[in-house]
């Protein structure tokens, strides 16, 4: 193998040479199969995860869909309408189905026949936590812990690698006293180097915020930072290359808690916290830093992986 077969990424031209060895195109932007290759580094990179969770985290996977009326609760319209997927169907009789599915062979448009669902694409793994936890009563003292993913959707078409509409998301989420939630993501905010040092993947950590929508958004854009709401680790793929944000620290404070009703053993609303790891983002990284042959990637990055 050489390393015209296995590029190391050193430009945005090296890293569409990537491209082929991670993933195969599906006819919509954004939206892959991951080579057998990409599976294996992505399964190896969830165990090593899982390595790092706390003891007593309770282990939940979602699917990629998730109750409507739970995210229009949880105030998603107000920050993201615009990356919302909602999952439409054909209702009605049997004839007024066929109808429509007919107008499609006769060159016609049969979706002017859609009717929403109840359900939406999840667009961040830990909406469908806080409801879940809110239906079983008020919190122990301790507060919850969990170990989350699911495949999220954001309607974001892109033809960039770090940008899918369709991508894996895993958290650990914390819900609890405010002390207990500030302790959590200050804990995870300071392991994060040694994460990005374990798979010798170059990083930053700096204050962000979310993309929140239209003019109303930029002003809680800008909220949000004052409040150092969120944090990221932002990793180059390449050298001088725009940083891609590939794990988020967010402290919702008790949005969440008051949504829901989540209330902590004194019986103020719970605070909730989430350290996301963008788990494509994170495999095109380690591919994109250190070459398409794992078999050569460095020793600490083999190691942590298991390699
Ligand atoms: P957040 O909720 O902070 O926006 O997203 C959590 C994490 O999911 C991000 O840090 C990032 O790693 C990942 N993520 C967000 N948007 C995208 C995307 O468009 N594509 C991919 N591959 N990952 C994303
Ligand atoms: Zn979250």
């Amino acid at each position: 193998m050489n390393d015209q077969q296995h590029p190391v990424t050193s430009s945005a031209d090296s890293l569409a040479a990537l491209t082929p060895h991670l993933f195969r195109p599906l006819g919509a932007q954004g939206v892959y199969a991951r080579t057998a290759l990409y599976a294996q580094i992505l399964e190896r990179l969830e165990c090593y995860i899982t390595g790092l969770r706390d003891l007593g985290s309770e282990v939940l996977r979602f699917p990629p869909v998730m109750s409507r009326m739970q995210l229009e609760r949880s105030g998603y319209l107000k920050s993201f309408p615009n990356l919302l997927g909602c999952v439409c169907a054909l209702h009605g009789s049997e004839s007024e189905i066929r109808t429509a599915a007919e107008r499609h062979e006769s060159g016609g448009d049969w979706t002017a026949s859609l009717g929403p669902s109840d359900l939406v694409l999840t667009p961040a793994a830990c909406y469908p936590v806080y409801p879940l936890v809110a239906s079983q009563g008020p919190l122990a003292s301790d507060g919850r812990l969990f170990d989350i993913e699911a495949d999220c959707f954001r309607r974001e078409p892109s033809t960039h690698l770090d940008r899918l509409q369709s991508f894996r998301m895993r958290e650990f989420v914390r819900i609890g006293t405010p002390e207990e939630i500030v302790a959590f993501r200050e804990r995870w905010m300071e392991r994060a180097p040694r994460i990005a040092a374990d798979l010798a993947l170059p990083h930053a950590i700096d204050v962000a915020n979310d993309p929140f929508f239209g003019r109303v958004g930029k002003v809680m854009a800008v909220s949000q930072r004052q409040q150092a709401l969120k944090f990221e680790l932002l990793i180059p793929y390449y050298p001088g290359a725009t940083p891609t944000a590939c794990m988020s620290f967010n402290y919702h404070r008790d949005h969440f808690g008051l949504v829901w009703d989540i209330r902590s053993a004194d019986g103020a609303p719970a605070h909730t916290s989430c350290v996301a790891f963008g788990i494509d983002r994170l495999t095109v990284a380690l591919f994109a830093v250190h070459g398409a042959d794992p078999g050569r990637w460095p020793a600490e990055t083999r190691r942590s992986l298991g390699l």
